[in-house]
């Protein structure tokens, strides 16, 4: 088992980047977090498609087509040598002067992390974990949009410290007009009579592939599912709570500010939710 990184197609374990960078100066990047199984990428076309979306947004170039990331994710999955792979690609605006304005930048720097992965412990998944509403909010969309993937993720770093003090796994942040948006690395959503309710994309949130493929999978299962705008209060009510994500894929919350949600065990719509989001990524290997 192994840390190997790919830097601009060149696997060293030891790459540094330049302190010039403007990804490191500024925040200027975009990146995605890209899961395995069989060490074989779970939904990398999605994942590509995402990247390319988040650079268009902020005008970053990617000089690379998805045929040449796909070969360096495969080469520098095979130099690490794990069993199952958390794969991080992050694209920089590149080495320019310290000054904010991009122009300076000659080239992007594409750097693919690939390191064996940590997950989350299975008692997360039986028992459920603690969320808190933190003071932080998410990015509205007109100043930063959180559709875009970036390396600015500063608030939510913060909501988790703020969510950490507070004695809780994980932060659910507001938009700044008051609306559930989402956790610091995953999506919300919360089950209320039945009905499968989420933040829509335009509350500001990521339009995570997970919460997607958990959206799709509840349609086609034949759920009632709703894609709207509710304040903090809304999950008062909740009977049950889950996040979803590349990583933590569909994980029950079984607190919210220090009191139970429902009867304080991951529910049933949550559990069937996360069966077929499993069975779903299961199926990949099949193909
Ligand atoms: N929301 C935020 C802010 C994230 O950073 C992430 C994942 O990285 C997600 C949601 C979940 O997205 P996905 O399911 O594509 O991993």
């Amino acid at each position: 088992m192994s840390t190997q990184i790919n830097f601009n197609g060149v696997i060293d374990e030891t790459a540094v980047i330049s302190v010039f960078d403007h990804g490191f100066l500024f925040g200027d990047s975009v990146y995605e977090v890209v899961s395995t199984l069989g060490n074989n990428p779970c939904f990398l076309d999605e994942h590509l498609r995402r990247l390319r979306a988040s650079a268009a947004a902020i005008q970053l170039e990617i000089p690379n087509s998805d045929a040449w990331f796909k070969e360096q994710i495969e080469k520098t999955l095979a130099a690490a040598r794990n069993p199952e792979s958390y794969i991080r690609i992050v694209v920089t605006r590149g080495t320019g002067e310290i000054d904010i304005d991009p122009i300076t930048c000659d080239k992007p720097n594409v750097i693919i992390y690939v390191t064996p992965v940590k997950a989350y412990p299975k008692e997360n998944y039986e028992n459920g974990i603690s969320l808190a509403l933190v003071s932080i909010k998410r990015n509205p969309r007109e100043a930063l949009n959180p559709g875009i993937k970036t390396g600015n993720y500063l608030n939510n770093v913060m909501a988790k410290m703020e969510a950490r003090k507070l004695g809780a796994a994980d932060a659910l942040m507001l938009s700044p007009y008051g609306f559930l948006t989402e956790s610091t690395t995953s999506n919300l959503f919360f089950v209320q009579a039945g009905r499968l309710m989420t933040p829509s994309l335009e509350c500001g949130i990521l339009a995570g592939i997970t919460r997607d493929i958990v959206l799709k999978l509840a349609r086609e299962n034949g759920l009632l599912v709703e894609e709207g705008r509710w304040p903090g209060e809304a999950l008062d009510n909740a009977d049950e709570i889950f996040l979803t994500g590349t990583l933590k894929r569909v994980m029950p919350v079984t607190r919210l500010d220090g009191k139970p949600v429902g009867d304080g065990r991951p529910g049933p719509v949550t559990r069937k939710l996360a069966r077929l989001y499993e069975a779903r990524v299961a199926s990949l290997v099949h193909h």
